[in-house]
């Protein structure tokens, strides 16, 4: 089977680009290794949670959205993403491989993947990251058909930027698809 769009990397920016491309109906992958920094965090600048949230529990609450939205979530660490036909293949370090259309690398702080693949990159704003993926005001990368989302995207180091950061490429994605601003709203019954 062919995903419309793989997510590599589960974080916040990956879980929430999955929120928004499954709930648009697209066939959504998510591989993740599982070893995010917010899991060691204590977040209480996360607007909406007035006593704070755990890093855990924000990542998990994250992967429960994108699954009950429809997103197909699989632990794996990938370790290759090479060009086929008219998308790409995902392969993960346990012998699995994914193909997909399209594909959002979110993998926070791990820019191997990103090396490999010869995206283009440019100079961090943080100090921590002095070296990101060079992406467009929508997310693209240099690669047609690769988006990067989140701290490998160069976007300040902060559970709701990077969430935002992921829900904005995906809606970048989807409005590219449609042909049309994408807008995805549903109204308190
Ligand atoms: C100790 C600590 C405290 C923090 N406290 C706060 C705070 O109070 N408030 C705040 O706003 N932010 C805080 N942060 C920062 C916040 O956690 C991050 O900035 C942000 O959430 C990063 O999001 P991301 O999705 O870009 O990366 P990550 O959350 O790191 O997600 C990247 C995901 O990609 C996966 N991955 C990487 N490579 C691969 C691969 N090859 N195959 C499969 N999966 C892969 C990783 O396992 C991970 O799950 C803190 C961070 C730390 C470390």
């Amino acid at each position: 089977m062919q995903y419309d769009v793989a997510v590599v990397g589960g974080g916040t920016a990956g879980g929430s680009a999955a929120v928004f491309l499954a709930k648009a109906g697209l066939k959504t992958l998510v591989l993740d290794n599982d070893k995010g920094q917010t899991r060691r965090a204590w977040i209480e600048n996360h607007y909406g949670f007035a006593d704070g949230i755990s890093g855990p529990d924000l990542v998990d609450a994250g992967q429960k959205q994108a699954k009950k939205l429809g997103a197909d979530w699989q632990i794996g660490q990938v370790v290759a993403i090479e060009r086929k036909d008219d998308g790409f293949v995902l392969n993960t370090d346990d012998g699995r491989s994914f193909e997909a259309k399209q594909v959002v690398l979110a993998t926070g702080a791990a820019m191997g993947l990103a090396e490999a693949l010869n995206l283009e990159f440019t100079d961090g704003r943080e100090t921590r990251y002095p070296r990101v993926v060079k992406v467009d005001a929508d997310g693209r990368t240099s690669q047609p058909g690769i988006w990067a989302a989140g701290i490998l995207a160069g976007v300040s180091a902060h559970t709701i930027i990077t969430a935002g950061h992921g829900a904005h490429v995906a809606v970048g994605l989807i409005s590219e698809l449609q042909g049309s601003r994408h807008v995805q709203h549903d109204v308190l019954k």
